[in-house]
């Protein structure tokens, strides 16, 4: 990582409502943040507070009600569906509370997904999923599949598939929800020290206040409202 911070994400005055008839539900009110590169950020609050919306915003998934947003030096509050997906496709991983692998593929396939459509070979495609698998500790593990891996495991599988094509940020919703007090510990150290040697920033969500310890930054949501 070089020591330059890149300002990599900015929200000023994000806010984002869900209509539904006659109720609105405002479920981020106002946001201002920036990420750096190379930092693990956390993300907390009490259910509905907020916390999914706010990643979703960010990882491009769901369209700000107002309010600007910039990742990579690019303005995406106006940006198409097409331009979005794009954007997610090249700079962006995402890491799911219960894991999302592909159960028929083997833990390499489940991180190859990650690289169709960069024109790899398949041997370079090969290459680059073991090496991933190699940093998060699965080397051994690469044919097995995941009902043959634990929840640990699974979730180290995702975050390889989250990193294999070297994203500049990674959106992580409650990715230690389903694992135990000691595995989830063991992810959040894995994913400060992948941040750390790639230059990739890392946004957790999680209300595990235990988690809080283990991070470079914390922003605190409650209702909607970031402090
Ligand atoms: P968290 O992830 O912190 O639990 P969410 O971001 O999921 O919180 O939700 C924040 C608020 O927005 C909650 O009141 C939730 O009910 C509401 N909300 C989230 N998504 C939708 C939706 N698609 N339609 C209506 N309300 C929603
Ligand atoms: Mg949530």
């Amino acid at each position: 990582m070089t020591n330059q911070r890149e300002e990599i994400a900015t929200c000023s005055q994000v806010t984002k409502y869900y209509k539904k008839g006659e109720f609105t539900v405002t479920a981020l009110k106002r946001a201002c943040l920036s990420l750096f590169s190379g930092e693990l950020v956390a993300v907390t609050g009490p259910s509905g507070s907020g916390k999914s919306t706010l990643l979703n915003v960010l990882g491009l998934l769901d369209a700000p009600s107002d309010g600007e947003l910039h990742l990579f030096g690019e303005a995406c509050h106006s940006m198409s569906r097409n331009e979005k997906q794009s954007m997610r496709r090249r700079y962006m991983g995402f890491i799911f509370q219960n894991f999302n692998l592909l159960p028929v593929l083997s833990a390499v396939e489940n991180v190859e997904l990650s690289l169709y459509g960069l024109s790899l070979s398949k041997t370079k495609m090969r290459e680059a999923a073991i090496a991933m698998l190699a940093k998060v500790g699965l080397e051994q593990r690469a044919y097995h599949y995941p009902s043959e891996l634990s929840g640990g495991q699974q979730q180290r599988v995702g975050i390889a598939r989250a990193l294999v094509h070297n994203p500049k940020l990674v959106m992580a919703d409650e990715p230690t929800a389903n694992l135990d007090s000691e595995t989830a510990s063991q992810i959040v150290q894995l994913m400060r020290k992948l941040a750390h040697e790639q230059g990739t920033t890392f946004l957790v969500s999680s209300h595990d206040a235990r988690l809080m310890s283990k991070v470079d930054r914390t922003l605190s949501l409650t209702d909607g409202v970031l402090m």
